[in-house]
């Protein structure tokens, strides 16, 4: 199978699905995300492709892919699935023999804007990353979406990896971190993970509010943790929230989270919005104007990675075509932008109502274990509307959906995937049921 797989996709197939969808895209859209997308590699049934820009990576995931996956169903026969990366950071990771996962060099601490809205956060990184203060361990950092925790967590890796390269560093998402336990529970190689794990210098965890109702893998957590501290080895966590609200972790790794340090990133104000603006245009070949960098940091207040994602979209703009960075340009992006977060923002509680509604079944009903034909199906649709509107992984959707596993989703989003192909019915369906999330 792999051999089919790996004869069915090359470079020029890659250009066939982009001329395809290039038919369903404005130019600008076409240009900015899909063009300059090129073939890294495959992984079995998993094509990986990279794209020149960090920040395209989650529009990317976000929106197009279901669009690719179809479109090179309907061009090869075969069902791939898509992985985004930056070009050149799977050669670093190689360079780090996989130590070190999807570090950005640019998540470094001179790019950090610090304010009082984060300040002891970056201290304490600071200290961890320099080693400088013994009482700080663990380090805990909590906060909203898009506030610079995983920056400063991998300001961490990237200061020590650039400074003393002797230090081994590991960097992980939780979701890595359960992907590996999961694997090394399926190929027998538990023991390669514990190793990994128990004897790295410095370990960073991001986001470990997704190991919530994962009782096994916060066993190893709590093994490897008890491991590294005795050994003074650093350890630090992010998460959306402060160790004691994280419900669905264990006690025992609560309070351990707490021994140390416990600092949070808040939202930044309008000074310090326009700060980080001018940190990010620094090296920015577009003049924009005072007035247009108030302007964004004005309209984007939450969230930094939507603020920033914003700033992009002009600069790119303007070097694709060739234009200035005029106040109008700048107010369109702003539009869209906003446009585009609140499709985002969709919630999966909304999903399952209005699938639930055009269906008619329950909402519980698509939580619990039932199997009958209409509930499942249901389920299955509720859970590849919410993989396609919202930018959660397959962990977070089986959690989500009565706390199931994630390969349980993944065949769920199988079954749709395929179906649609041919079910017209079934399409329609699902169109009308995005269509009305959409516009209400
Ligand atoms: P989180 O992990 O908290 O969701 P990220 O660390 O991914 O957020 O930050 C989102 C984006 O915002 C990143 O591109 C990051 O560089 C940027 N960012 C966040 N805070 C700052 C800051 N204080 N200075 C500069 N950039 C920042
Ligand atoms: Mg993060």
């Amino acid at each position: 199978m792999e051999q089919n797989f790996n004869e069915n996709f090359n470079e020029q197939t890659l250009e066939l699905v982009k001329s395809k969808i290039e038919r369903n895209l404005t130019v600008e859209r076409f240009q900015l995300f899909i063009k300059n997308l090129s073939l890294s590699k495959l992984e079995g049934e998993t094509i990986v492709l990279s794209t020149p820009k960090h920040s395209n990576v989650s529009v990317l995931e976000n929106r197009y892919k279901g669009q690719l996956i179809e479109i090179i169903e309907d061009t090869t026969k075969y069902t791939y699935d898509i992985k985004f990366v930056v070009e050149g950071t799977e050669k670093e990771e190689k360079k780090e023999k996989d130590k070190i996962f999807k570090l950005n060099p640019k998540y470094n601490f001179e790019e950090f804007v610090e304010a009082s809205c984060n300040i002891l956060a970056v201290k304490a990184a600071k200290a961890i990353a320099e080693n400088s203060n013994a009482n700080i361990n663990p380090c805990f950092i909590y906060g909203g979406v898009g506030l610079g925790k995983t920056h400063l967590m991998q300001a961490i890796a990237n200061y020590i990896r650039n400074n003393n390269l002797d230090s081994n560093v590991l960097y992980v998402t939780s979701e890595q971190f359960l992907n590996e336990y999961v694997k090394s529970i399926k190929n027998n190689t538990m023991q390669v993970f514990q190793h990994k794990y128990r004897t790295c210098d410095v370990l960073l965890i991001d986001d470990i509010q997704f190991l919530k109702n994962k009782e096994g893998i916060q066993e190893e957590l709590f093994n490897s943790f008890n491991e590294l501290y005795e050994q003074n080895k650093r350890i630090v966590f992010t998460s959306d929230k402060r160790p004691e609200h994280l419900d669905g972790l264990e006690e025992r790794l609560r309070s351990r989270f707490s021994w140390g340090i416990i600092t949070d990133v808040q939202a930044p104000n309008l000074e310090t919005r326009i700060a980080i603006i001018n940190k990010k245009l620094e090296k920015s070949k577009i003049e924009v104007s005072p007035a247009i960098r108030r302007k964004i940091a004005e309209k984007m207040k939450k969230n930094i990675r939507e603020l920033e994602g914003c700033l992009n979209t002009l600069v790119q703009t303007c070097l694709l075509m060739n234009v200035d960075a005029t106040m109008e340009l700048a107010d369109n992006v702003i539009a869209k932008r906003i446009d585009e977060s609140n499709v985002k923002e969709i919630s999966v509680g909304y999903i399952k109502s209005a699938v639930a509604d055009y269906f008619r079944v329950s909402v519980e009903e698509i939580d619990s274990k039932r199997r009958t034909k209409d509930i499942a199906q249901a389920r299955h649709i509720a859970m590849y509307i919410t993989r396609k509107m919202t930018d959660k992984s397959l962990p977070m959707i089986g959690q989500e959906f009565g706390n199931r596993d994630h390969s349980t989703v993944s065949s769920s989003l199988k079954k749709i995937n395929e179906r649609i192909m041919y079910d017209k019915k079934l399409k329609k369906d699902i169109d009308s049921i995005i269509d009305t999330l959409e516009n209400e």
